[in-house]
């Protein structure tokens, strides 16, 4: 009698523990080296601070103003990666992950494994975009 090999239950849908420790430590890793980012730039902005003011000259004025918004933009961007993978922690943990947040319909291993973070179902995604 043929063994018949647990077929791996290919369901899109459903993770394994291992699976989600997997997702889980990627997530964890990045919200270390976010904190790393956000930190040093910070660091950078406060550092800004204190000689602003210094100079009058105006062009010179400009470009430390567009160098400060513009680490201003990256620090925005790297606190509002990390929320993201906190809450998708949260999810991990809470039961909720792969669940699309609008629908409620599953997301997508496939998708989910390429943007760990995302909460949206592509259909939905492509909806929110387009308003
Ligand atoms: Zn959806």
């Amino acid at each position: 009698m043929a063994t018949r090999a647990a077929k791996p239950a290919v369901t899109e849908d459903v993770w394994s523990a291992d699976e989600l420790a997997a997702v889980r430590d990627r997530l964890l890793t990045e919200i270390e080296e976010l904190q790393v980012d956000i930190a040093r730039a910070e660091a950078s902005l406060a550092l800004g601070n204190s000689s602003e003011g210094a100079g009058d000259d105006p062009a010179d004025a400009g470009a430390k103003t567009y160098e400060r918004e513009r680490e201003i933009a990256l620090t925005l961007n790297a606190r509002d990666l990390l929320a993201q993978n906190e809450r998708a922690i949260a999810r991990i943990d809470a039961g909720t992950y792969g669940v699309c947040e609008s629908c409620q319909r599953p997301i997508g291993k496939e998708r989910l494994q390429a943007f760990p973070r995302a909460t949206l179902c592509v259909a939905c995604k492509q909806r929110e975009e387009r308003r």
